[in-house]
């Protein structure tokens, strides 16, 4: 079956990765690997724990799952924060009355992501002020408003993760250290560059999330939680498949000592978070070409790109700004006419056929934002002249 025997009319992504418009094209190697891993059957939870063992080899953390995305990430994460091994807990959440279930979280962080937080459970305290948006000052938050934010409720800190994040991540770490807190942080979208995984995993947070549908090109619904063992064995145990009769099951020792888990679990709040056998080996494929070295030429594709689209819209006479910082996703600015509203060359191209989406950041600004992550070679073309045809 095709999109169009559904009425439904693909698009030219110009966008970037974003999860409302499909993702990343899928690495064909993920592809291939996710058509051959569909004809076995596996075992669950030896799959994911030969991924754990994998992940730790190749990013250098102590263990690592696939989820069904960084969200779904977050809210396993969390549940692992909040239930650790105890097995009354997990059966209890999201029910969190009984134990500690606040998450610190900076105020300027907080997003719609937070759901993936609070589903499991937890309750978000926001602290410190945002007087840089509401024009009232300099000062972003301060690592003191986490520790004054402290008492016997708080179970962890969650971190959203970007270049402006403030405080940066490793001034948080270090009053959850001193707090005996751990730090989920998430990281979504901070790759490329590739080298932000490792580096992540070596900030010394407890857990960090990662989209697999994004830059990395895995299927769009999954995602990598890496962190430690018990933390990434709790999440794990929350999410896997649980029935089986306790007398056939021990809790992997991989992620916890003997005896550490006192029975076997149910199925847990995470449940709804399963991978299939396919999107697991398909992420992993992905990941494999990610790291290795033909990614780094990735953004020099990308680059070239938006060159030759910036070229072709000067020459129509369309200003076009490339953005190109190092280590950043460069971006094409292509400005609207002076007597044209960009909200509405917006929508004209999302429903023009071809039909176009352009990056909606800066709108307001008169501007289109280009992201060629997701261009194919055949679009380019097409793009260039939709761009053309609604700005000249
Ligand atoms: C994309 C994104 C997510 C969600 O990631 P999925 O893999 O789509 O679940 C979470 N947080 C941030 C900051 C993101 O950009």
């Amino acid at each position: 079956m095709k999109y169009e025997d559904l009425g439904v009319v693909p698009i030219i992504n110009a966008c970037g990765t974003v999860t409302r418009l499909g993702g990343a094209p899928l690495h064909t190697a993920a592809l291939a690997a996710y058509d051959s891993a569909a004809q076995h059957s596996v075992a669950i939870e030896e799959l994911q724990i030969a991924v754990s063992q994998q992940l730790s080899q190749w990013l250098d953390c102590e263990a690592g799952l696939i989820a069904s995305g960084a969200a779904a990430a977050l809210t396993l994460g969390t549940a692992a924060i909040l239930a650790g091994s105890d097995l009354a807990r997990m059966e209890a959440l999201p029910d969190t009355t009984q134990f500690p279930n606040q998450i610190l979280i900076a105020c300027d962080q907080r997003s719609g992501y937070d759901h993936a937080v609070r589903a499991a459970g937890a309750k978000l305290v926001a602290v410190g002020m945002n007087e840089v948006v509401s024009g009232a000052g300099v000062r972003r938050v301060e690592p003191w408003e986490y520790a004054a934010a402290i008492t016997d409720q708080t179970a962890g800190i969650l971190y959203v993760q970007t270049d402006c994040s403030r405080p940066i991540l490793a001034d948080v770490i270090r009053v959850a250290q001193e707090h005996g807190l751990p730090v989920l942080v998430d990281a979504a979208g901070e790759i490329p560059p590739v080298e932000n995984l490792k580096r992540l995993v070596d900030s010394g947070a407890d857990l960090v999330a990662f989209s697999g549908g994004k830059a990395m090109r895995g299927p769009q619904a999954t995602g990598l939680l890496l962190g430690t063992r018990n933390l990434v064995g709790s999440a794990l145990l929350q999410m896997l498949d649980m029935d089986d009769h306790p007398e056939l099951w021990t809790a992997p020792a991989e992620f916890f000592a003997a005896d550490e888990v006192g029975g076997m679990p149910r199925h847990g709040i995470g449940r709804g978070f399963k991978v299939s056998k396919e999107s697991i080996m398909a992420v992993m494929t992905a990941l494999e070409k990610f790291l290795g070295p033909q990614q780094a030429t990735l953004m020099n594709v990308w680059h070239e790109i938006l060159q030759r689209i910036s070229t072709a819209l000067r020459a129509a006479g369309v200003t076009a700004e490339l953005i190109a910082h190092e280590n950043h996703v460069p971006r094409l600015h292509v400005k609207v006419n002076d007597d044209q509203d960009a909200f509405e060359v917006c929508q004209c191209l999302r429903s023009s056929s071809p039909r176009v989406f352009v990056g909606h950041s800066r709108l307001d600004e008169g501007l289109l934002v280009i992201n060629a992550m997701a261009i194919r070679e055949n679009e380019i073309e097409p793009l260039i002249t939709a761009l053309i045809s609604q700005l000249s």
